[in-house]
């Protein structure tokens, strides 16, 4: 019987230090995460999230290559569909129960409700939507995925 057996997990690894050299010599660890709430802070205001300066967008949505302020690679982005889904989260859980509370108050009558809750939802899904694809930029590029 091997006698190391009992010490390895199911996928191979030892209890050991798994940063040990000896264990694994082509180990090279990268670079630190950064600081995550400043660059989401930043990423909110539609800025870069490494100086806080330059624009992320070129027009609505589109996100720049490379900021135009400190010259950041912000190519690595990958935001894909979050900000859609983080905006429709938010604005149907506020919406929704604003829709509610403006019911029992004031009781209008169907069409105004529906109405001004389109126009709305549609308005508030359409602030937040650049808000919140900046934040995904932040987070992506504090915890240095995809590349950055
Ligand atoms: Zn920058």
């Amino acid at each position: 019987m091997d006698g190391n057996r009992h010490a390895r997990h199911v996928c191979g690894m030892t209890h050991a230090d798994p940063d040990h050299p000896e264990l694994r010599p082509e180990f090279q660890p990268g670079p630190p995460e950064r600081p995550a709430w400043p660059a989401i802070a930043k990423g909110l205001r539609h800025r870069c999230p490494a100086c806080g300066e330059g624009s992320l967008y070129t027009g609505y949505l589109k996100l720049v290559d490379t900021c135009p302020a400190c010259g950041e690679d912000l190519s690595h982005a990958r935001a894909e569909d979050g900000p859609a889904y983080l905006s429709i989260l938010v604005t149907a859980k506020v919406m929704g129960t604003l829709m509610l509370v403006v019911f029992e108050a004031w009781q209008p009558p169907p069409l105004v409700l529906a109405g001004t809750f389109s126009v709305g939802v549609v308005a508030m899904a359409l602030y937040l939507l650049p808000r919140f694809k900046g934040l995904m930029v932040g987070v992506q590029w504090a915890k240095r995925m995809h590349g950055f």
